[in-house]
Protein backbone atom coordinates (compact mmCIF):
# COMPACT_ATOMS: atom_id res chain seq x y z
CA UNK A 1 0.00 0.00 0.00
CA UNK A 2 1.30 3.29 -0.85
CA UNK A 3 1.92 5.96 2.30
CA UNK A 4 1.00 9.61 1.77
CA UNK A 5 4.43 11.94 1.49
CA UNK A 6 4.87 15.41 3.42
CA UNK A 7 7.01 16.97 2.22
CA UNK A 8 8.24 20.08 4.04
CA UNK A 9 10.54 22.44 2.08
CA UNK A 10 12.07 24.82 4.66
CA UNK A 11 13.22 27.17 1.82
CA UNK A 12 15.78 29.91 3.29
CA UNK A 13 14.70 28.72 7.10
CA UNK A 14 15.45 28.68 9.80
CA UNK A 15 18.22 30.75 10.60
CA UNK A 16 20.88 28.40 12.15
CA UNK A 17 21.94 24.98 12.19
CA UNK A 18 20.58 24.85 15.67
CA UNK A 19 17.01 25.82 14.85
CA UNK A 20 17.10 23.26 11.89
CA UNK A 21 18.40 20.37 14.44
CA UNK A 22 15.68 21.71 16.81
CA UNK A 23 13.12 21.75 13.78
CA UNK A 24 13.88 18.51 13.05
CA UNK A 25 14.06 16.96 16.58
CA UNK A 26 10.62 18.20 16.90
CA UNK A 27 9.05 15.94 13.76
CA UNK A 28 11.13 12.84 14.32
CA UNK A 29 8.33 11.53 16.76
CA UNK A 30 5.08 11.88 15.00
CA UNK A 31 6.90 10.43 11.84
CA UNK A 32 7.84 7.69 13.70
CA UNK A 33 5.07 7.22 15.55
CA UNK A 34 2.92 7.26 12.11
CA UNK A 35 5.77 5.73 9.51
CA UNK A 36 3.04 2.78 8.68
CA UNK A 37 1.06 4.92 7.09
CA UNK A 38 2.53 8.32 6.29
CA UNK A 39 6.22 8.97 4.87
CA UNK A 40 8.19 11.96 5.61
CA UNK A 41 11.04 14.23 3.78
CA UNK A 42 12.11 17.13 4.93
CA UNK A 43 14.26 20.05 2.95
CA UNK A 44 16.34 22.29 4.73
CA UNK A 45 18.73 24.57 2.99
CA UNK A 46 22.49 23.23 1.91
CA UNK A 47 24.10 24.38 4.76
CA UNK A 48 22.03 22.64 7.40
CA UNK A 49 21.77 19.23 5.73
CA UNK A 50 24.77 17.97 7.12
CA UNK A 51 23.46 18.70 10.69
CA UNK A 52 20.06 17.36 10.63
CA UNK A 53 21.20 14.20 8.69
CA UNK A 54 22.94 13.31 12.45
CA UNK A 55 19.79 14.37 13.62
CA UNK A 56 17.33 12.25 11.85
CA UNK A 57 19.97 9.41 11.98
CA UNK A 58 17.93 6.38 12.60
CA UNK A 59 14.56 7.52 12.58
CA UNK A 60 12.43 7.57 9.38
CA UNK A 61 12.73 11.11 8.24
CA UNK A 62 14.16 11.41 4.90
CA UNK A 63 16.48 14.28 3.81
CA UNK A 64 16.20 15.68 0.60
CA UNK A 65 17.49 19.05 -1.10
CA UNK A 66 15.94 22.48 -2.33
CA UNK A 67 17.21 22.35 -6.07
CA UNK A 68 20.31 20.64 -7.64
CA UNK A 69 22.26 21.40 -10.93
CA UNK A 70 22.37 19.44 -13.96
CA UNK A 71 26.05 19.39 -14.85
CA UNK A 72 28.17 17.15 -12.43
CA UNK A 73 31.05 19.67 -12.36
CA UNK A 74 32.39 22.61 -14.08
CA UNK A 75 32.58 26.48 -13.27
CA UNK A 76 29.16 26.91 -12.44
CA UNK A 77 29.46 29.43 -9.54
CA UNK A 78 27.03 28.27 -6.53
CA UNK A 79 25.66 25.53 -7.96
CA UNK A 80 25.22 22.25 -6.26
CA UNK A 81 24.81 19.39 -8.58
CA UNK A 82 22.54 16.20 -8.41
CA UNK A 83 25.52 14.10 -8.12
CA UNK A 84 26.98 15.98 -5.23
CA UNK A 85 23.62 15.46 -3.27
CA UNK A 86 23.86 11.34 -3.86
CA UNK A 87 24.42 9.74 -0.39
CA UNK A 88 23.36 12.89 1.87
CA UNK A 89 19.60 12.93 0.57
CA UNK A 90 16.83 10.93 -1.06
CA UNK A 91 15.04 13.64 -2.16
CA UNK A 92 15.13 17.10 -4.70
CA UNK A 93 12.81 19.55 -5.78
CA UNK A 94 13.15 21.10 -8.93
CA UNK A 95 10.94 23.77 -10.51
CA UNK A 96 9.59 25.27 -7.53
CA UNK A 97 7.61 28.49 -8.18
CA UNK A 98 10.10 30.54 -6.30
CA UNK A 99 13.05 29.14 -8.62
CA UNK A 100 10.85 30.49 -12.28
CA UNK A 101 9.43 33.11 -10.70
CA UNK A 102 12.16 34.83 -8.74
CA UNK A 103 15.38 33.01 -10.20
CA UNK A 104 14.15 33.18 -14.01
CA UNK A 105 14.32 29.35 -14.41
CA UNK A 106 12.64 28.50 -17.64
CA UNK A 107 10.75 24.81 -18.38
CA UNK A 108 14.16 23.97 -20.05
CA UNK A 109 15.88 24.43 -17.00
CA UNK A 110 13.81 22.74 -14.99
CA UNK A 111 13.57 19.95 -17.90
CA UNK A 112 17.20 19.89 -17.30
CA UNK A 113 17.25 19.34 -13.40
CA UNK A 114 14.65 16.94 -13.10
CA UNK A 115 16.80 14.79 -15.40
CA UNK A 116 19.94 15.00 -14.15
CA UNK A 117 18.22 14.56 -11.02
CA UNK A 118 16.53 11.23 -11.61
CA UNK A 119 19.70 9.98 -13.47
CA UNK A 120 21.89 10.52 -10.05
CA UNK A 121 18.78 8.03 -8.28
CA UNK A 122 17.03 10.87 -6.09
CA UNK A 123 13.45 11.14 -6.00
CA UNK A 124 12.52 14.07 -7.67
CA UNK A 125 9.79 16.07 -7.06
CA UNK A 126 9.18 18.45 -9.98
CA UNK A 127 6.82 21.71 -9.06
CA UNK A 128 4.19 22.80 -11.70
CA UNK A 129 1.26 26.03 -11.25
CA UNK A 130 -0.59 28.76 -13.01
CA UNK A 131 -0.51 32.01 -11.69
CA UNK A 132 -3.70 33.64 -10.03
CA UNK A 133 -3.88 35.33 -13.01
CA UNK A 134 -4.03 31.95 -15.68
CA UNK A 135 -6.45 31.15 -12.68
CA UNK A 136 -8.44 33.98 -13.42
CA UNK A 137 -8.45 33.66 -17.07
CA UNK A 138 -9.42 29.36 -17.15
CA UNK A 139 -6.16 29.03 -18.29
CA UNK A 140 -4.67 26.91 -15.16
CA UNK A 141 -5.32 23.61 -17.49
CA UNK A 142 -3.10 24.77 -20.42
CA UNK A 143 -0.67 26.04 -17.92
CA UNK A 144 0.09 23.53 -16.32
CA UNK A 145 -0.05 20.75 -19.03
CA UNK A 146 2.35 22.75 -20.85
CA UNK A 147 4.16 22.54 -17.79
CA UNK A 148 4.15 18.99 -17.27
CA UNK A 149 4.99 18.27 -20.98
CA UNK A 150 8.05 20.16 -20.95
CA UNK A 151 9.12 18.82 -17.46
CA UNK A 152 9.29 15.30 -18.51
CA UNK A 153 10.89 15.94 -22.49
CA UNK A 154 13.92 13.93 -20.93
CA UNK A 155 12.30 11.37 -18.88
CA UNK A 156 10.87 7.91 -19.54
CA UNK A 157 8.73 5.44 -18.49
CA UNK A 158 11.34 3.53 -16.27
CA UNK A 159 11.97 7.06 -14.54
CA UNK A 160 8.66 6.84 -13.11
CA UNK A 161 9.38 5.29 -9.74
CA UNK A 162 11.52 8.67 -8.50
CA UNK A 163 9.23 10.95 -10.30
CA UNK A 164 6.86 13.13 -8.94
CA UNK A 165 4.92 16.25 -9.55
CA UNK A 166 3.30 18.80 -6.87
CA UNK A 167 0.72 21.07 -8.23
CA UNK A 168 1.45 24.18 -6.43
CA UNK A 169 -1.07 26.93 -7.64
CA UNK A 170 0.90 30.47 -7.53
CA UNK A 171 -2.03 32.01 -5.80
CA UNK A 172 -2.09 29.37 -2.91
CA UNK A 173 1.94 29.16 -2.09
CA UNK A 174 2.17 31.17 1.52
CA UNK A 175 -1.28 33.11 1.53
CA UNK A 176 -3.24 31.27 3.46
CA UNK A 177 -5.29 30.57 0.52
CA UNK A 178 -5.50 26.92 -0.23
CA UNK A 179 -6.88 25.26 -3.40
CA UNK A 180 -10.52 24.26 -3.15
CA UNK A 181 -9.47 20.27 -3.13
CA UNK A 182 -12.29 19.18 -5.99
CA UNK A 183 -10.35 22.08 -8.32
CA UNK A 184 -7.34 20.64 -7.08
CA UNK A 185 -7.96 16.64 -7.74
CA UNK A 186 -9.11 17.86 -11.40
CA UNK A 187 -5.91 19.61 -12.19
CA UNK A 188 -3.64 16.41 -10.38
CA UNK A 189 -5.82 14.04 -12.31
CA UNK A 190 -4.94 16.44 -15.44
CA UNK A 191 -1.37 16.07 -14.60
CA UNK A 192 -1.41 12.20 -14.17
CA UNK A 193 -3.47 11.88 -17.77
CA UNK A 194 -0.36 13.99 -18.99
CA UNK A 195 2.01 11.89 -17.48
CA UNK A 196 0.74 8.66 -19.16
CA UNK A 197 0.38 10.65 -22.55
CA UNK A 198 3.97 11.58 -22.45
CA UNK A 199 5.55 8.72 -20.69
CA UNK A 200 3.18 5.79 -20.43
CA UNK A 201 0.34 4.81 -18.74
CA UNK A 202 2.08 2.00 -16.18
CA UNK A 203 4.34 5.72 -15.18
CA UNK A 204 0.93 7.65 -15.01
CA UNK A 205 0.09 4.85 -12.25
CA UNK A 206 3.55 5.23 -11.06
CA UNK A 207 4.64 8.39 -10.61
CA UNK A 208 3.30 9.92 -7.17
CA UNK A 209 1.04 13.35 -7.34
CA UNK A 210 1.34 15.81 -4.16
CA UNK A 211 -1.06 19.30 -3.78
CA UNK A 212 1.23 21.97 -2.40
CA UNK A 213 -0.31 25.30 -1.51
CA UNK A 214 -0.98 27.08 2.56
CA UNK A 215 -1.75 23.74 3.17
CA UNK A 216 -2.15 22.80 7.36
CA UNK A 217 -3.37 20.26 9.83
CA UNK A 218 -7.09 21.52 9.47
CA UNK A 219 -6.62 21.36 5.52
CA UNK A 220 -4.33 18.32 5.35
CA UNK A 221 -7.44 15.75 5.16
CA UNK A 222 -9.03 17.32 2.42
CA UNK A 223 -6.34 17.03 0.37
CA UNK A 224 -4.79 13.36 1.14
CA UNK A 225 -8.29 12.32 1.27
CA UNK A 226 -8.70 12.68 -2.71
CA UNK A 227 -8.34 9.81 -5.11
CA UNK A 228 -4.88 9.82 -6.42
CA UNK A 229 -3.51 12.13 -4.43
CA UNK A 230 -0.07 10.66 -2.82
CA UNK A 231 0.46 13.68 -0.23
CA UNK A 232 1.39 17.30 -0.06
CA UNK A 233 4.31 19.61 -0.41
CA UNK A 234 3.81 22.28 2.72
CA UNK A 235 5.71 25.32 3.12
CA UNK A 236 5.18 27.63 5.90
CA UNK A 237 3.45 24.46 8.18
CA UNK A 238 6.63 22.54 7.76
CA UNK A 239 8.28 25.18 9.62
CA UNK A 240 6.39 24.89 13.01
CA UNK A 241 7.42 21.22 14.65
CA UNK A 242 4.36 21.16 15.89
CA UNK A 243 2.13 22.08 13.20
CA UNK A 244 4.01 19.92 10.87
CA UNK A 245 3.55 17.27 13.66
CA UNK A 246 -0.10 17.53 13.65
CA UNK A 247 -0.36 17.13 9.72
CA UNK A 248 1.15 13.83 9.56
CA UNK A 249 -1.22 12.49 12.42
CA UNK A 250 -4.02 13.52 10.15
CA UNK A 251 -2.62 12.16 7.07
CA UNK A 252 -2.04 8.67 8.95
CA UNK A 253 -5.61 9.17 10.02
CA UNK A 254 -6.85 9.40 6.41
CA UNK A 255 -4.57 6.69 5.10
CA UNK A 256 -5.65 4.51 7.92
CA UNK A 257 -8.95 4.12 6.79
CA UNK A 258 -7.98 3.20 3.40
CA UNK A 259 -9.07 -0.25 2.37
CA UNK A 260 -5.33 -1.98 1.64
CA UNK A 261 -4.47 -1.51 -2.22
C1 LIG B 1 5.64 25.76 -1.12
O1 LIG B 1 6.30 26.79 -1.15
O2 LIG B 1 5.97 24.75 -1.78
C2 LIG B 1 4.45 25.75 -0.30
C3 LIG B 1 3.56 24.80 -0.46
O3 LIG B 1 4.35 26.77 0.60
P1 LIG B 1 3.13 27.04 1.65
O4 LIG B 1 2.74 25.70 2.22
O5 LIG B 1 3.71 27.97 2.64
O6 LIG B 1 2.04 27.63 0.84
Amino acid sequence: MRRALLAGNWKLNPASAGEASELARAIKASASAHAEFVQVAIFPPFPWLLGVAETVLDSPVELGAQDCYWEPRGAFTGEVSAAMLQGWCRWVIVGHSERRRLFAETDQVVAKKAAAAIAAGLSTIICVGESEQAFESGRCEEVVQAQVRSALQELAADDSSRLLLAYEPLWAIGTGRSADPEHAYRVMRLIRRTVGECIGEGAARRTRVLYGGSANADSVPSFVELPWCDGCLVGGASLDGAEFSKMIAAAATVYRGRPVA
